[in-house]
């Protein structure tokens, strides 16, 4: 039985008998629905935020133009809830970047879904992500390609990110703490490169490890305000497209901003 026509249904059955419980309402409607596919669709019902994230991608992702089945049923499975900072849980789904503490934010959902659209992605790649923080963008990379790399400079939150994203049962995605400006030479080439910091220049590095026909995509520009860089290399030639103006907390490196 389709999971859909289910809850449907169970929810037309209920509001017409208010006296009814959904279970008892369940059994009456549906006396033949096999026991495992009940009990899937009562686990799933229990994720409180369910209706919220749906909400994201009906009334953020889908009106402003996001159109990548592959991402938005990536966003519509990772429980952003469960990479925010602890007690902020019920603020995951809001259209606004969060903090996630140290000064660095895990970002809007409608940046997520631009930034993922934008790479491109048919489902083999390997993708290198620069700036870990809460692992919500790794999660959502590693819902749909083959291999997510993601390096983080602040060792809590890669450490934090791990736990998130190992919780949630991703095991295509390997953490590294460094200097991401730099890329991961021992891992590289990468078809996909996604930096989620914003960076005063395109690091010569990332652009080296970037595979023939991959895409980085990077926020570049000022301490304040950047535009996000869709770059395509074709050998030796590099194309670039300006998709937005946003604002990135900063890229801090050697091929980026200086510490303060
Ligand atoms: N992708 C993240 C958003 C992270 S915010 C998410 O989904 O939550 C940007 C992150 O980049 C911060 O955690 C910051 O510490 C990190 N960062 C900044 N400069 C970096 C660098 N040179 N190498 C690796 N990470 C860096």
């Amino acid at each position: 039985m389709d999971k859909k026509i289910l809850t449907r249904s169970l929810r037309y059955h209920y509001k017409k008998s208010s006296t009814k419980t959904p279970s008892t309402v369940l059994s009456e409607a549906m006396p033949k629905i096999p026991v495992a596919v009940v009990v899937k669709n009562t686990n799933e019902r229990r994720d409180p935020y369910e209706v919220a994230r749906r909400r994201m991608i009906t009334e953020q992702l889908l009106p402003r133009g996001i159109k990548d089945e592959r991402v938005i049923a990536a966003m519509g499975r990772v429980k952003r809830h469960e990479f925010v900072t602890s007690g902020m849980e019920n603020q995951a789904y809001l259209d606004r970047p969060l903090q996630i503490g140290f000064g660095q934010t895990i970002s809007q959902p409608l940046i997520v879904a631009l930034m993922t659209e934008e790479l491109k992605l048919s489902g083999n790649e390997r993708v290198l992500e620069i700036g870990t923080g809460s692992g919500y963008q790794a999660a959502v990379l590693a819902e749909i390609v083959e291999h997510v790399f993601s390096i983080e400079r602040i060792p809590d939150l890669s450490e934090r990110a791990a736990v998130a994203i190992n919780a949630a049962g991703y095991r295509n995605v390997t953490l590294k703490i460094g200097d991401g400006s730099l890329g991961w030479k021992e891992k590289a080439p990468f078809d996909r490169i996604i930096v989620t910091a914003g960076a005063p220049c395109v690091p010569d590095a990332l652009k080296e490890q970037l595979s023939n026909g991959g895409f980085l995509v990077i926020p570049v520009g000022d301490e304040e305000i950047q535009n996000l860089n869709i770059i395509r290399k074709d050998g030796d030639v590099f194309q670039k497209r300006i998709a937005t103006a946003c604002r990135f907390v900063r890229l801090v490196g050697q091929q980026g901003w200086s510490e303060k």
